[in-house]
């Protein structure tokens, strides 16, 4: 329960928004100091909670609205926004499926962790923009147990697409409409994408965000995912890697 006390505290940090009939909560921003190549940059930091709208909800008293709902989720999506994300003309965003394997441990059966990293640093170089990471996308938006049994079907030959059809899900199940929402909340100007990945550029088109570019984002090749990124463009339809040396 929160008290009228700490409601005062945070009531101007908490905004709501709208997606496929539901509320989505959004908590920020946190001033958040990230290390990146020596350095220390600013990012400010959101969280989002997606939950049934309920009746009894009003208009503006959203911290007591949230003592109507459960808000003890273990994992949520979030974002990283940097610079002033909300005005300047050309700013860029990253949506970055969670990978537990890749952005935790650094595993090198993918670029997912070389791709966050890269992502952030871009986004800092170019002076404002948004990261947002996308917890229910773990391993395409199989889970992380069914993809680590994709991986063990990948030690046997299978590549990514097949590995995942064979456990009987969609090849690629991750949404973004969540998230499209938030980023409508925090920009309503044109963005650039940070993305291989048409699915990304189509599902921000369609639901009405004016993408004015694309920038391309590969690298960390290794023997280790040579053919996870193959599949990626011969399978999955990804914009081709620009001419790299992959590294044995
Ligand atoms: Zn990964």
């Amino acid at each position: 329960m929160i008290k009228p006390n700490i409601a005062a505290i945070i009531k101007d940090k908490i905004k709501r928004t709208q997606h496929g009939g539901d509320d989505i909560y959004v908590v920020g921003p946190v001033k958040l100091p990230v290390e990146l190549d020596g350095e220390t940059k600013i990012f400010h930091w959101y969280s989002w909670l997606r939950r049934e709208a309920g009746e009894e909800r009003s208009a503006e008293r959203l911290v007591e609205d949230l003592n109507r709902i459960s808000y003890a989720d273990l994992q949520q999506s979030s974002v990283l926004v940097y610079g002033d994300f909300e005005n300047n003309a050309d700013a860029l965003i990253r949506m970055h499926s969670i990978c537990h394997t890749g952005d935790i441990f650094g595993s090198a059966r993918c670029d997912c962790g070389f791709q966050l990293k890269q992502s952030m640093r871009i986004i800092a170089e170019h002076g404002s923009g948004a990261l947002f990471y996308l917890a229910n996308h773990e391993g395409r938006g199989i889970g992380l147990f069914s993809k680590a049994l994709a991986y063990l079907l990948q030690e046997e030959g299978l590549d990514t697409v097949d590995a995942n059809t064979e456990l009987g899900f969609a090849d690629d199940g991750r949404d973004y409409g969540e998230a499209i929402a938030v980023l409508k909340l925090l920009r309503r100007l044109p963005v650039s994408i940070i993305t291989n990945n048409p699915r990304k550029v189509d599902a921000l088109r369609s639901a009405g965000m004016n993408v004015a570019g694309r920038v391309p984002l590969w690298g960390n090749a290794s023997v280790y995912n040579e053919k996870y990124l193959q599949t990626k463009m011969n399978r999955s339809g990804h914009f081709g890697m620009e001419p790299q040396k992959i590294v044995k």
